[in-house]
């Protein structure tokens, strides 16, 4: 039965709206981004519900899943491989692109089966992720006007994600300037400017974004109204969505330094201790396998983690002797690593609440 991740759908519908109202009035769509939770079917009904008619995941798996549920225009945020060209546009209206050779497999795939695939160029303006130089779009751009079956939809970055840049009106500006000269040039109109993620929300929030970007993908602001620019979490947003249950399978008083000679931990590393003498240690059954250990919070203040194995999170429980018992549930909130970890493996049961 456990572990079990629980989630409460009316709060996340609540972060979702929210964000949702505040991007409407600044003439921006936002596109929620479903990886982090495996496009849990319930969640992706209820953001087709709150009137997301766009939706973006890293995997064909959960775009084909959303495409079988809603009908909502589908986004693959992840540059396709080659090799699943067919299943890209099979599955993806919109696909984020930064290869010619890439296009032209999704051309050649669409033409078969009589389709137009939409493209998101992606343009590198220094986190070094995904991305064009920007001094190379504006001709991918214009190549991609003789493809038959590709629709250049426009053009987009993403920011934050490797080398932590945090996206300014400096490096979006050049996006912008970009759009502006590729329309310009090729005397076309981009539907699309695609400003970036959840590193973007402080822009949007406080009206700086510059106003030609008229989309966001965000996945983990939703999830926890976290600005993952500045790691800080948004007032009036819930963070305790995603709810992980485990239960206690040891409780018992031990020493807080192992004894013996240390020699490597399960992962290969040799683990120091501090010495807090005797102590009431809990074990739950979930393990790094699941879940990512310093990504989660123990719901109850007096109990912390102090360490696991694949299998295993080790609890200090000193403060709370007498509290709990074996057999019982523990739970931690969970940040967006603990998130992915959880809805990756197949050990651990989501619910909705
Ligand atoms: C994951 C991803 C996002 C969403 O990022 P968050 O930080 O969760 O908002 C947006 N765009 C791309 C390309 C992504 O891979």
């Amino acid at each position: 039965m456990y572990p079990i991740v629980k989630v409460n759908i009316k709060k996340y519908r609540e972060n979702c709206r929210r964000v949702k109202q505040i991007a409407e009035e600044r003439g921006l769509t936002v596109v929620p981004v479903t990886k982090a939770f495996s496009a849990m079917p319930e969640l992706v009904q209820a953001l087709y519900e709150e009137g997301f008619s766009v939706m973006a995941d890293a995997r064909i798996e959960n775009l084909k899943s959303i495409g079988e549920r809603t009908k909502a225009t589908t986004l693959l945020l992840r540059l396709p491989m080659i090799s699943e060209a067919d299943d890209v546009v099979q599955y993806a209206d919109i696909s984020l692109n930064s290869e010619w050779e890439t296009i032209v497999a999704l051309d050649r795939a669409a033409r078969e089966v009589g389709k137009t695939h939409r493209v998101i160029v992606m343009v590198e303006l220094g986190d070094l992720r995904e991305g064009m130089p920007p001094d190379q779009v504006l001709e991918l751009c214009r190549q991609i006007g003789d493809l038959q079956n590709i629709a250049l939809e426009g053009i987009g970055c993403n920011l934050t994600c490797y080398g932590g840049v945090i996206p300014t009106q400096e490096n979006l500006g050049v996006l912008v300037e970009l759009a502006e000269e590729i329309e310009q040039a090729l005397s076309i109109r981009l539907p699309v400017i695609s400003g970036g993620n959840s590193s973007a929300i402080s822009l949007l929030m406080d009206g700086t974004l510059p106003s030609s970007i008229n989309q966001l993908r965000l996945g983990e602001f939703l999830m926890l109204g976290n600005d993952t620019a500045s790691g800080e979490h948004v007032k009036g947003y819930h963070n305790d969505i995603f709810v992980l249950e485990a239960a206690l399978i040891e409780l018992k008083e031990k020493d807080s330094v192992p004894t013996g000679i240390i020699g490597f931990d399960a992962f290969g590393q040799v683990p120091t201790f501090e010495d807090r003498g005797r102590m009431l240690r809990g074990i739950v059954a979930v393990g790094k396998q699941d879940t990512v250990l310093d990504k989660m919070v123990p719901l109850d203040p007096e109990i912390e983690i102090i360490g696991g194995s694949s299998d295993h999170i080790l609890l200090d429980m000193t403060a709370r002797r007498g509290a709990y018992k074996v057999g019982d549930v523990i739970s931690f909130r969970l940040e967006y690593p603990a998130i992915l970890g959880v809805f990756t493996s197949k050990y651990v049961k989501k619910i909705i609440e």
